[in-house]
């Protein structure tokens, strides 16, 4: 049965896609294939750029088949023709920059990313002679304005880590289109199942597959979902050349997390919703910051771009010392929800960010763009990643902490 074509659900595609019996076992459930090298039949070719997609396995760089079968079932997810699995979320940003853009080309990055993106972008890539441009994704007329005749790629993140602003991908796509530049997105935030990057219009549908996709917090990773020529190019260039692939051990980790991916997005969102009222009517919140609200600033292009709101929300308690002395209580009392980085996993995850600190290590906002950005987060705001957990469990741990 050919999943990516098919017209199952997806759910089924999620537990389907990529997960078929073994052919000479019979094994139901995927076996992981740790092997670095493949004994070939006949004298093959012995550069990359030999590889085509009936290529046997020659070499785990190169290709291996747990990882495959892993990025073939997150292109059916995605609903891309292609995908490449890369060692960490940052490494499959890296492989999208250094793969689309050389020296004396443009990029557009969001003024608010993850914090290793902002950083890279900012810090490393104009050692290499490319020029960076860092926008409020949400203001199209700036990133109309941004754009330059030798804009290669623009790089989205949506809803954007940590403060939940939205970006219209479909606009900016279309802005990007007429420029003839490639648009990509960090989508981990929202998962496949939230939102639809590639029948929006993008280009490379980037994930940081430890979070959402894997889903329990027990494996590191990232992906690319994209056409087949895109993907053909990254495999060649960031995976076999810079060599930062995923190993087969944590491509059927993440695969196993994977085929509940639809399920428990459903839950997620479920659970968030009742933990979002819940701190949006408590007497020591001053703000929450979930899509999923009305009282979200973009909660229309919510509804309109994505299809479930996630279990992502922030909150703000008042001032920064309100923000420390109950991050402190949080890291000792907490009993149920853990005070840690990361995300998306089925345990709820809780951290303080405060905005100074962010904006000394990372995101260096001055002006309009520092304004927009307190004007979501304030002086800092908690980052809550909701989990599988029962929402009641939840709540009554944050109220205990929150005093
Ligand atoms: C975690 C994360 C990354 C980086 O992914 P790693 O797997 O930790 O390298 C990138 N973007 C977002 C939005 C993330 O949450």
């Amino acid at each position: 049965m050919s999943i990516r074509n098919s017209t199952v659900g997806p759910r089924t595609t999620a537990i389907h896609a990529g997960g078929e019996p073994d052919p000479h076992t019979g094994a139901s459930a995927p076996n992981i294939v740790m092997s670095s090298t493949y004994v070939c039949d006949e004298p093959a070719g012995f550069s990359a750029h030999d590889l085509n997609e009936d290529s046997p396995f020659l070499y785990s760089r190169w290709a291996n088949p747990s990882v495959a079968a892993l990025e073939k079932k997150i292109a059916a997810i995605e609903g891309t023709e292609a995908c490449l699995c890369l060692a960490s979320g940052m490494a499959a940003v890296t492989a999208i920059f250094l793969t689309t853009l050389s020296a004396g080309d443009h990029v557009i990055v969001s003024d608010v990313s993850y914090a290793g993106v902002a950083e890279l972008a900012r810090d490393t890539l104009p050692r290499f002679g490319i020029e960076v441009s860092i926008v409020t994704m949400s203001d199209l007329d700036a990133v109309a304005g941004a754009i330059k005749p030798n804009t290669k790629l623009i790089h989205t993140e949506t809803p954007v880590n940590p403060i939940m602003r939205l970006t219209d991908l479909k606009a900016v796509c279309d802005l990007a289109k007429q420029a003839g530049a490639k648009v990509s997105c960090d989508s981990t935030f929202a998962s496949p199942i939230a939102t639809r990057c590639a029948d929006l219009g993008v280009d490379y549908v980037m994930h940081s597959v430890t979070k959402y996709i894997g889903g329990h917090g027990d494996a590191v990773g990232g992906a690319v979902a994209g056409t087949t020529e895109n993907i053909r190019t990254l495999t060649l260039e960031a995976g076999i050349h810079h060599g930062g692939v995923m190993s087969p051990f944590n491509a059927w980790l993440i695969a196993r997390g994977a085929s509940t991916l639809p399920l428990r997005m459903k839950a997620h969102e479920e659970t968030a919703l009742q933990v979002a009222q819940f701190l949006e009517t408590h007497p020591k919140v001053t703000k929450v910051l979930y899509p999923g609200l009305e009282s979200h600033p973009q909660h229309d292009l919510a509804k309109r771009q994505m299809q479930n709101f996630s279990g992502m929300m922030s909150f703000q308690v008042g001032s920064e010392s309100d923000g420390d002395r109950i991050a402190a209580r949080m890291a000792k009392d907490l009993e149920i929800i853990h005070y840690a980085v990361s995300l998306g996993h089925h345990r709820s995850l809780v951290f303080w960010m405060p905005t100074e600190g962010l904006m000394e290590s990372s995101f260096h906002l001055e002006g309009k763009q520092l304004e927009s950005y307190r004007d979501y987060a304030g002086d800092g705001i908690f980052r809550l990643s909701v989990g599988l957990e029962d929402a009641e469990d939840l709540n009554r741990d944050l109220d205990r902490v929150l005093g």
